[in-house]
């Protein structure tokens, strides 16, 4: 059916970030459109964050159950079942996806299905069910980013794979090959290795992980040799062949030499590009960033077209769902007559190794980068009682501290349970708290974060156990 739709404001995708704006203007009274082309929740929900975490549980249970005689338990075998671990990733994927739908009708969202289309006086949206045409005082541009693909002969081959369809495979390779060794190559490596399979990963950096600090990248090298996970680095990855057995042949040139890696399946792990093309920017008079990879926004998540907004991926700054959702929370207030800004301060990452990794602030190859003077205080999880008692204590609670001013610049956790450990410093850098005042919180004994406890004290080298 034909719609003439007028609407305070069209979010334009649906992913976190797309979602919670329109989640945030409608709660402030707005009268709010939600176009989606394919499925609610985006790339984090669908085939990023949420099911690859539902595939480290269950690489996480295998790891467990390999080394159970350790604590006790005798399991006679274990297998893996990878249909059923996509199944459950599946269902963990439409529970969530479901309650955002909930969670739209109840904030009187309207949802509309499909492409929008984007000009100067008009969105259109056309599928089978409806052609609809959109007023909107403000849109929100939220339609994300895709995975990138190196530019190579073989990258189209069918046994090079992206994310989404590594996360549906039927059966488990027997060796994989993975073309990118960032934070989402890296996840894969690991889950794929606890899974059985024989996994090289291939990185044109220095080094693996590479923004993170050279304390985390060892711990995390470490265990790449413990499993046998090999490493390339400094290595370009040029051609993937075909062999006859059908196995892919990746080529790469690392120190002026050419190497081969025989995988099974490849996955093409090399960053994501932002959704760019569906919507005509010149038109709108929306600007590019510098680099021409990613909308241009300023502190309010305004494009150079005051009316519209740009929010998550699609503005290349930070590509995580968390920025994603704030940057919608502080456009929907814009949109709703507020002067919100979007402060980076103190963001954190998430990443889910064995062990885990939480950043958040300042990282110290950044403050040397950028000059910036700072002191260390570390505590090791070997002297933590949980870490010790749960069998994982591997990694360590390090801070970035400036002592003039008594603050935090900058945390890094690897560990058990350093993802969510890591909130505690984002707290504390967001609200400039003074780490003296730490001295006497009480933390829970015997638990994980008595480690941020404990390098907070070693800031003024009162640490207890250590
Ligand atoms: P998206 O989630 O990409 O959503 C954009 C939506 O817009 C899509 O649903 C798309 O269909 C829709 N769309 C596009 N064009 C149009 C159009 N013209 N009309 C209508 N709809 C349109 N981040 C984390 O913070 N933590 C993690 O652990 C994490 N893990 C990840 C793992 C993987 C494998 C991947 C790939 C990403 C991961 N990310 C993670 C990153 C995270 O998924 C993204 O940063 C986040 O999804 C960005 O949100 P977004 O709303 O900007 O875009």
């Amino acid at each position: 059916k034909k719609e003439d739709i007028s609407c305070d404001i069209a979010v334009i995708g649906g992913g976190p970030g797309g979602y919670v704006s329109a989640i945030r203007a409608a709660q402030l009274g707005g009268n709010v459109v939600l176009i989606e082309k394919n499925k609610l929740g985006g790339t984090c929900l669908n085939t990023g964050c949420i099911p690859t975490k539902s595939f480290v549980k269950s690489a996480h249970l295998y790891d467990e159950i390999q080394r159970s005689t350790e604590f006790g338990i005798k399991v006679n075998q274990a297998d893996v079942d990878l249909k059923q671990i996509v199944s459950r990733k599946n269902e963990v994927v439409s529970n969530l996806t479901n309650g955002i739908r909930s969670l739209l009708d109840y904030w009187k969202v309207r949802v509309i299905e499909g492409e929008a289309e984007v000009t100067k006086d008009m969105i259109s949206v056309k599928n089978n069910k409806i052609e609809a045409a959109i007023q909107a005082r403000n849109i929100i541009i939220a339609t994300g980013s895709s995975p990138a693909k190196l530019n190579i002969p073989g990258a189209e081959l069918p046994v090079v794979l992206t994310n989404e369809e590594i996360l549906n495979l039927a059966r488990v390779p027997e060796s994989l090959t993975v073309v990118g060794g960032g934070v989402i190559g890296m996840e894969f490596a690991f889950i794929f290795s606890s899974f059985g399979c024989k996994v090289t990963v291939i990185e044109y950096l220095d080094d693996i992980l590479f923004n993170f600090d050279g304390d985390i990248i060892e711990v995390i090298k470490e265990e790449c040799g413990q499993r046998g996970i090999r490493l390339y680095t400094k290595a370009k990855v040029e051609e993937i062949d075909m062999e006859e057995g059908g196995q892919a042949i990746t080529a790469f040139t690392q120190e002026g030499e050419r190497h081969y890696v025989v995988g099974e399946a490849v996955l093409m792990s090399v960053g994501r590009k932002p959704n760019l093309s569906s919507i005509d920017l010149a038109e709108l008079g929306v600007d590019l960033n510098a680099k021409q990879n990613g909308i241009d926004v300023d502190e309010h998540m305004a494009t150079s077209n005051p009316a519209i907004y740009a929010i998550g991926d699609i503005t290349n700054k930070i590509q995580l769902a968390h920025v994603a959702s704030h940057q919608g929370i502080i456009a929907a207030e814009n949109c709703m007559g507020r002067k919100s800004v979007m402060d980076y301060t103190a963001i954190p990452s998430a990443v889910f190794l064995s062990p885990e990794i939480g950043v958040v602030g300042l990282c110290e190859k950044e403050a040397k980068r950028a000059g910036i003077p700072y002191k260390i205080s570390k505590f090791p999880f070997a002297a933590n009682g949980k870490a010790l008692s749960q069998g994982e204590p591997k990694g360590f609670v390090k801070i970035l501290y400036r002592e003039e001013t008594h603050q935090i610049l900058g945390a890094a956790v690897i560990g058990p349970g350093a993802t969510d450990l890591i909130s505690n410093f984002t707290y504390f850098i967001q609200s400039k708290m003074d780490y003296r005042t730490l001295h006497h919180t009480v933390f829970a004994h015997p638990t994980t974060a008595e480690s941020v406890h404990e390098a907070i004290l070693g800031i003024t080298g009162e640490a207890i156990h250590f």
